[in-house]
């Protein structure tokens, strides 16, 4: 029935019960939309985008992530990049920016996709970027003048939750809080 809607092969690396917990996620986000508020920005993001972020970073520890990857000049996200080769120093996500540069070169940028943000999890219930986060993804903005907004939600898989967040480059102190509009 419904179990047969979403045909993903993948199954959690903890349990198995991670599949029906990403559907209870992925339902909590769209039952969120209705809360909306006016200021907060949304994000376009395909369903199977949102069902990999949670089968990969929500079933796993925290500090992990990966990189978010959409159709050049569109406010749109297709793809989830685990960033399996990543570090986890001092508890915080490192990006393996190497492989993701290779990545972007040889798969991302001849499909015609650019990057769109990167996802983290945090221990807990921190759902804020910190101080460190803000500092690395203004960087990457200062060096991709075409990047408008950043997505940079973050994971807590002590809730196996996701909070959008966005930072924009007119404000590019501060996270703003996001929505995700899943399309499949
Ligand atoms: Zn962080």
């Amino acid at each position: 029935m419904s179990e047969e809607k979403n045909n993903y092969k993948s199954v959690c690396t903890r349990c198995e019960q991670t599949k029906h917990l990403i559907r209870q996620a992925i339902e909590r986000l769209k039952t969120a939309e209705s809360d909306v508020c006016i200021k907060m920005v949304a994000i376009k993001i395909k369903h199977k985008a949102v069902y990999d972020l949670m089968n990969q970073v929500g079933s796993r520890l925290p500090e992990k992530g990966g990189v978010f990857v959409g159709p050049v000049g569109r406010d749109y996200i297709t793809e989830f990049y685990f960033d399996h080769s990543a570090t986890s120093t001092g508890g915080t996500y490192a990006p393996d920016y190497l492989t993701i540069n290779r990545k972007l070169h040889e798969d991302w940028e001849p499909a015609g996709l650019e990057i769109k943000g990167i996802a983290h999890s945090h221990p807990g219930n921190l759902d804020s970027l910190t101080r460190a986060d803000i500092s690395y993804i203004k960087r990457l903005m200062v060096n991709n003048p075409n990047m408008k907004t950043f997505v940079a939600p973050i994971v807590l898989p002590h809730h196996y939750a996701i909070r959008p967040l966005v930072v924009s480059r007119d404000q590019m102190n501060r996270a703003q809080q996001a929505y995700f509009e899943i399309v499949d």
